[in-house]
């Protein structure tokens, strides 16, 4: 009786993950076609300085307006890009399109305070030898100098299979292109190893961050030393350190306190529609 049950168990749950394979590939299936017309598109977050809270960075981060299923975020179809291979295509447009917002917001800001344009990357793309020089095409094409650029990579995609950094990064970083280690401190990381990264900036994963009094909660003091540790590493290698998921005036003070550089989180603003003259802040 019991193995009878068990075995229909089994039977409904090979069932709905079939359906859920299907469904996965029938999205996966329709991405080329939903990037030939038109159906991603590029919202912008705000990346502050903490004394003066300007912005002086926008994060591009990827959507997709689908006809039926309405507007999805990224962790829904990133990872079939990946698997697929369509997240070099759709990487290299969505660096151009962030490439030409920062392009057409330098043109309208009069003052030249205009922001930084930051692209993530996914492991695929930066194990792509070509990626050099499709940076190089799209900077040259929009005109974008290539210290107002950032890339984020994380850290299991700027390694090799022997856990050398990959060669491209020096190429992009001679280029002049900023580099950026993405959701810092959840991937494998020592300190040799960002010693021997060309790499300008870290992103602190907002897991760090939630721990300095997310809404309704105290700074917890062991997350606060952890936090203060991670920092002081980023700045002892002269890296401009950024943390994520800011969402309280609370965290924010306790940030610029520690001496991180750069926040960005909803308390600054969400990722939103381009501004006429850079991302939109709160
Ligand atoms: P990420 O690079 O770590 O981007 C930050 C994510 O945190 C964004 O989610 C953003 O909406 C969210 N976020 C920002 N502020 C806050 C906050 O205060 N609280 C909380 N809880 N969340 C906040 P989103 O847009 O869903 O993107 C998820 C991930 O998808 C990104 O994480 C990035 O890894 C990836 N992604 C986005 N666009 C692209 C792209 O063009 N290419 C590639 N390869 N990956 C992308
Ligand atoms: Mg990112
Ligand atoms: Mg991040
Ligand atoms: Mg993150």
């Amino acid at each position: 009786w019991a193995k009878a049950q068990g075995k229909g168990r089994l039977a409904v749950f090979d069932e709905e993950r079939n359906a859920r394979q299907v469904a996965r590939y029938r999205l996966a299936g329709s991405m080329p076609e939903a990037l030939r017309h038109g159906q991603f598109f590029v919202h912008y977050q705000p990346i502050v300085e903490f004394s003066e809270r300007r912005a002086v960075c926008a994060e591009a981060l990827v959507r997709w307006r689908h006809p039926e299923l309405g507007v999805l975020g990224p962790g829904h179809f990133i990872g079939l890009a990946e698997d697929s291979g369509l997240i070099v295509e759709l990487g290299r447009w969505v660096l151009e399109e962030a490439c030409r917002q920062a392009v057409a917001w330098a043109h309208a800001a009069p003052d030249g305070h205009t922001p930084l344009v930051s692209v993530n990357l996914a492991a695929r793309q930066c194990q792509d030898d070509r990626l050099p020089g499709q940076v190089e095409r799209i900077l040259a094409e929009t005109g974008l100098p290539p210290d107002r650029l950032q890339l984020e990579l994380t850290e299991s995609a700027v390694m090799d299979d022997h856990g050398k950094p990959l060669r491209v990064l020096w190429e992009l970083s001679s280029m002049g292109v900023r580099l950026s280690i993405d959701d810092f401190g959840t991937g494998y990381s020592n300190l040799s190893y960002l010693r021997s990264l060309p790499v300008n900036g870290l992103k602190l994963d907002r897991s760090f961050v939630h721990g300095l009094g997310a809404a309704g909660l105290a700074t917890d003091p062991v997350e606060l030393r952890i936090v203060a540790a991670l920092v002081q590493l980023g700045r002892a290698l002269g890296l401009t350190v950024t943390a994520e998921g800011v969402e309280t005036e609370l965290q924010a003070r306790r940030l610029e306190e520690l001496g991180c550089d750069l926040g960005q989180g909803y308390l600054f603003g969400p990722p939103s529609a381009p501004g006429p003259t850079g991302p939109v802040q709160l």
